[in-house]
């Protein structure tokens, strides 16, 4: 029987600022080791450091699928409007255009295939400690990012199709990771 350390931990980042654009982020931490913590707060500045970047704006604004600039399920949205709706950082959970990713994320042990799952109602993102315990900070903000995109509103398909790939929860998840690895720096 393992007894599970738990603590909660509250950490409010300070806005990076970058061509005049603010991106915050506010993450509320349940059942986190203090190694934990770590890798969750690289996780976190890389994901503020790759949406305040040029290259980002310029992949969602270029996105396209089948030649058309477009993503899958992008509810009749314009490219140029995600990027919009991802810099305001509105929650369904917790609507207000405040600039700012704001989640609680809960750590959880089982032993299936399941990273990590949420649902549209509520501001908690739950993360099987079985994959983020092997996970890189990259590879966690790729995790993250996709998660906080249903937070926004997007969505998926449930059954995987090459399709799928393309809508936004799983284009800027593979794009946030692809542009993380750029940023990262490995710590002590
Ligand atoms: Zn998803």
């Amino acid at each position: 029987m393992v007894v599970k350390r738990m603590f909660y931990a509250f950490c409010a980042l300070y806005p990076l600022l970058s061509w005049g654009q603010e991106f915050e982020a506010s993450v509320k931490l349940v059942n986190f080791s203090s190694d934990h913590v770590k890798k969750i707060h690289h996780a976190i500045t890389l994901i503020k450091k790759v949406i305040l970047s040029e290259d980002f704006k310029q992949r969602v604004i270029t996105h396209s699928v089948n030649g058309k600039k477009s993503f899958i399920d992008n509810k009749g949205l314009s490219n140029e409007e995600i990027y919009r709706i991802i810099l305001e950082g509105s929650e369904l959970a917790s609507p207000g255009k405040n600039g700012r990713m704001d989640i609680e994320l809960e750590l959880y042990e089982q032993d299936n295939t399941t990273i990590g799952y949420t649902y549209p109602d509520t501001g908690r993102i739950w993360i099987n400690q079985k994959y983020f315990q092997r996970y890189t900070p990259v590879q966690v903000a790729d995790n993250l990012f996709h998660e906080w995109l249903h937070k926004l509103g997007f969505d998926h398909s449930v059954k995987y199709t090459t399709k799928r790939n393309y809508s936004v929860p799983y284009a800027l998840g593979y794009l946030m990771e692809e542009l993380a690895a750029k940023h990262y720096t490995p710590q002590p």
